[in-house]
C-alpha cells in the first residue's frame, strides 16, 4: 500500500478538480490530472476499489503497486477514449495543426470543461499536464488562430471558449465567471451582469 490518489475540489480556486498520484514512501508526485478528467478517473478508481458508499466524501485512497499500475493503464485508455469522443485528432488534422501532446491535451480540456476558463485556470492546467509552459502558450495561440477556440477579453479578464462561433455571454462580476447566455434562465437577470457579444466585441452594461 504505497500509492495515494487524492482528489482536490476547487483546486486553487479554479472551480475545477485536480487528481494527484503520490508515492507515499518517497513523498514524490508521479502524475496530476486537472479538470473533468480528474473527477472521472477518481470516480472510476472509487468504483473499482469498492468505496462507492463513501465515494462522495472520500477524497483520497491508498492503493498498492499493482493497483497503481492498473490505474495508470486505465487512465491512459480513458484519455484515448475522450480524445476520440471529442474529435480532437480529426479537428486538429483538418486544420493542419501538428498533433503535439500539448495542443491535443489543451483542446481536450477546453472541450470537456463546462467553464469558460480564465488564463489563470489554463496555467493551472498546464502545471498539471505539461512540461513546458512555452509549448503551452504556443499551443494556445495555434488553437485560437485556427479558430478552434476563441479568446474573450472583458474588463481586464481573459477567458477562453470552446465554441469559436460568435454568441452572447453573461459576465458575473462577483464570481468573475463568463456564462453562455442560452445556458442560464432569466432569474439571473441581475443589474450587476454584463452581456457581451463575442461577435462585435461590444459590451453593454445594464446598471
Ligand atoms: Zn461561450
Amino acid at each position: 500500500m504505497i500509492w495515494k490518489l487524492s482528489l482536490t475540489h476547487n483546486h486553487q480556486q479554479s472551480n475545477e478538480y485536480c487528481l494527484t498520484m503520490t508515492h507515499l514512501k518517497r513523498n514524490c508526485q508521479l502524475r496530476q490530472w486537472f479538470g473533468p478528467i480528474a473527477q472521472q478517473l477518481f470516480k472510476q478508481a472509487s468504483y473499482k476499489h469498492n468505496i462507492i458508499a463513501s465515494a462522495q466524501n472520500q477524497l483520497s485512497m491508498i492503493i498498492d503497486k499493482q493497483s497503481a499500475q492498473h490505474f495508470l493503464i486505465e487512465a491512459s485508455f480513458f484519455h484515448q477514449k475522450c480524445v476520440q469522443l471529442y474529435h480532437i485528432n480529426q479537428d486538429l488534422k483538418a486544420n493542419c495543426l501538428e498533433l503535439t501532446q500539448e495542443i491535443s491535451e489543451l483542446l481536450l480540456y477546453l472541450r470537456m470543461t463546462d467553464q469558460h476558463p480564465t488564463h489563470e485556470n489554463l496555467n493551472l492546467f498546464a502545471d498539471c499536464h505539461m512540461h513546458c509552459h512555452l509549448d503551452f502558450e504556443k499551443a494556445l495561440k495555434a488553437l485560437i488562430e485556427a479558430n478552434l477556440i476563441q479568446k474573450i477579453e472583458i474588463l481586464h479578464c481573459i477567458f477562453y471558449d470552446k465554441n469559436p462561433r460568435p454568441h452572447d455571454h453573461i459576465f458575473d462580476h462577483q464570481n468573475m465567471t463568463l456564462i453562455d447566455c442560452d445556458s442560464i434562465d432569466s432569474q439571473f437577470d441581475d443589474p450587476k451582469l454584463i452581456t457581451h457579444s463575442a461577435n462585435t466585441k461590444v459590451i453593454n452594461t445594464y446598471h
